[in-house]
């Protein structure tokens, strides 16, 4: 690594790289090497990663087992189009999605938001309606017809009013059962149920959107109304998918199965980009041809990625490391109430502290990386979703440098 010269990946970042949600020339930190739960970077610190690479590198980095995958995969294909043709790993990974979902169809997309793109794709052919309903609060990715169901208030809505279309927004679902805000919903959604194509949400956390828990009767009724009227339910799980709630997907928490399912992040362990949209054999046999086919789908080096990710997930004990680390957040976010703290909430391997005021994300960021951590507020959110392989006492590091930082909120 001796020949990394930190400054000039600086230099040549800032001249030439756009970074997520910055301006042209942005304040960034080259990391040369990830190993385990740490973060290298090009000046020689080490930082554990409090956000597993946004939700996805749940075995951490380097792992050996996901290493051999790429580099036996490698061997015999990096790619090949996936218009008619097909491949062991791509089949391998549809039937353990499959197994483990309860959908039977699966289709293999390059990222999140197009995985959502397609299941508003296969809900519009399958009913030949085009509205969608969902709730406040949500993320559902980037693009435009994802974006048009984010929160249409701390989404990015306002950019692009004009282009984007009106779907049917429920209020904030809400942490305690409340039967109220199901009546409510109950009527909005009698109210349009014979113009939607489906309903849309983030089983029990709502992620992007404001790092919320909600409770399960809502998943529960919108199951029960979307059943009622024909109406197709789609659980956006590429967040919550594969254990980080607790269950291996959010909506176990209220034992319901979508009709449609899109999974992302972790599938790979947060090697390559690949996401899936599933959908039962009856949706799927109704819509037919389904008009979606991007030139990387199946990319048999993500798929085996993903295999060796699943494997590797079902063998560790995730159920037990995910109880031990809301334990533990639980224990280490204690001392992070203070005044201007709005709000401490943990679920799962999810720990967050909502602060009154938006925080100074560079002030936050500077303050926890002297401690050791690597974390990336938003808004007024300092949170963590570490890789489930990290020990009781790095995740007491992350928790400590969490908890301090709040002591910066409260100076004038
Ligand atoms: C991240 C995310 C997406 C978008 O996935 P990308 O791979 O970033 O396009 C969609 N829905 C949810 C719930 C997400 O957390």
């Amino acid at each position: 690594m001796a020949d990394v010269d930190a400054d000039e990946i600086r230099k040549l970042d800032q001249a030439h790289v756009w970074h997520p949600y910055a301006p042209p020339v942005a304040e960034t930190h080259p990391v040369v090497r990830a190993e385990g739960v740490r973060l290298t970077l090009a000046d020689g610190r080490e930082l554990i990663d409090g956000m597993a690479s946004w939700w996805a590198a749940i075995h951490g980095y380097n792992h050996p087992r996901l290493n051999a995958a790429v580099r036996d995969q490698l061997d015999d294909m990096a790619h090949v189009m996936f218009g008619g043709l097909t491949h062991e790993p791509a089949v391998r990974l549809a039937r353990t999605l499959s197994e483990l979902t309860g959908l039977d169809r699966v289709f293999l997309a390059d990222s999140g938001s197009v995985a959502v793109e397609v299941a508003i794709k296969i809900a519009i052919q399958h009913s030949g309606r085009s509205r969608l309903f969902t709730v406040r609060g949500g993320y559902h990715g980037d693009t435009f017809a994802t974006m048009a169901v984010c929160d249409p208030v701390n989404g990015m809505h306002h950019l692009f009013t004009g282009a984007l279309p009106r779907h049917v927004f429920a209020p904030l679902p809400p942490a305690a059962y409340d039967p109220d805000y199901l009546d409510e919903l109950t009527t909005l959604f009698h109210r349009h149920a014979d113009e939607l194509a489906a309903v849309i949400v983030e089983p029990i956390v709502q992620g992007a959107g404001g790092m919320r828990f909600y409770h399960p009767s809502v998943l529960t009724r919108l199951r029960e109304l979307t059943r009622e009227h024909g109406v197709l339910l789609i659980a956006d799980e590429i967040a919550t998918g594969f254990g980080r709630t607790g269950e291996m997907f959010g909506c176990d928490h209220a034992g319901i199965r979508p009709d449609i399912m899109c999974l992302g992040k972790a599938m790979t362990g947060g090697y390559m980009t690949m996401a899936a949209t599933l959908c039962t054999a009856e949706v799927a046999e109704r819509v037919g041809v389904l008009m979606h086919g991007p030139t990387f789908m199946g990319n048999p080096l993500a798929a085996a990625t993903a295999n060796a990710s699943l494997g590797l997930l079902l063998d560790r004990p995730w159920r037990e490391e995910v109880k031990r680390i809301e334990a533990g957040l639980r224990a280490g976010l204690e001392d992070a109430w203070r005044p201007g703290v709005r709000d401490v909430r943990v679920l799962g391997a999810i720990g967050v502290i909502e602060t009154v005021d938006p925080v100074d994300v560079t002030k936050v960021q500077d303050f926890v990386m002297r401690r050791g951590v690597w974390l990336r507020p938003f808004g007024r959110l300092i949170y963590a979703m570490p890789p489930y392989a990290i020990s009781d006492e790095d995740l007491a590091q992350v928790t400590g440098a969490m908890s301090a930082v709040t002591r910066l909120l409260t100076r004038p």
